[in-house]
């Protein structure tokens, strides 16, 4: 089976991920944050709806399900953590989703950005929400540092090959953020070089890398020097543990 993945451009910065197979003209949809942006594409596109993935409860990723189900009578997948309106196959990590016969997707459990984010992870491809963004992270809503802080160790876990679809494209301001807490570090420069090209024709920044995350995301590199070093002068304080590098980290973004 063929695989081909397109971001659908929604609100101000969100993607709806088009997961197609091209030989069945079966498109799984992950976050359709609303639903005409997605029908259109549908139709357009000639492509049957299989399903619906969605990360967490976050109107801007899941207030389209319920229209969508009024065209498409698909299961709809999320985390049995969340209340989530329209979900009909309730799922936890560790499960994994045959959405077709060669195409079966593993529940991971993310909590921090909300408590029960999960991310759908096939072939090296992880749809991870609003946790792990290019060249940065999610805020906490609803989980600690701590939990937030293991999340995305999980992600970064996976495969270097990995291909990370999140749910925004924040990367040009996250890469800004990134060259501030490390400003010696050339792959960032060479990676706000590449969005940059990429942002002035209207493309998308995504998807990233895991193996590149860990070269450049500041929230993936709590254990740099550099980054312990800058971060400790905006604290104020010496921070012992990466964790606690990290929950200063995020709280200095918050203010960025
Ligand atoms: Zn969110």
């Amino acid at each position: 089976m063929t695989t081909s993945i397109l971001p659908i451009p929604i609100f101000k910065d969100n993607y709806v991920w088009a997961i197609i197979n091209t030989d069945t003209k079966t498109a799984f949809i992950v976050d359709p944050g609303e639903a005409p942006a997605v029908i259109e594409f549908l139709t357009q596109q000639q492509l049957t709806l299989g399903g619906i993935l969605i990360t967490h409860h976050h109107w801007d990723h899941c207030n389209g399900v319920l229209e969508l189900k009024q065209h498409y009578s698909v299961p709809v997948y999320g985390s049995y953590k969340e209340k989530i309106e329209g979900v009909t196959k309730l799922v936890q990590g560790g499960d994994h989703i045959p959405l077709e016969e060669s195409l079966t997707f593993e529940v991971i459990e993310i909590p921090g950005h909300t408590l029960g984010h999960i991310a759908y992870y096939a072939r090296n491809r992880v749809f991870c929400g609003d946790t792990l963004f290019a060249a940065g992270c999610g805020r906490l809503f609803e989980g600690t540092a701590e939990q937030l802080y293991h999340s995305l160790q999980t992600l970064a876990a996976l495969p270097e090959e990995t291909q990370v679809y999140c749910g925004h494209e924040y990367t040009q301001n996250n890469l800004r953020f990134a060259k501030t807490v490390e400003p010696g570090n050339r792959a960032i420069d060479e990676r706000i070089e590449r969005v940059n090209a990429l942002r002035a024709k209207q493309l998308p920044s995504l998807p990233s890398l895991i193996r590149e995350e860990k070269q450049t995301n500041p929230f993936l590199r709590c254990s740099s020097p550099e980054v312990i070093a800058h971060v400790e002068h905006y604290a104020g304080k010496r921070l012992s543990k990466p964790v606690e590098v990290f929950a200063q980290l995020r709280k200095w973004k918050d203010e960025f």
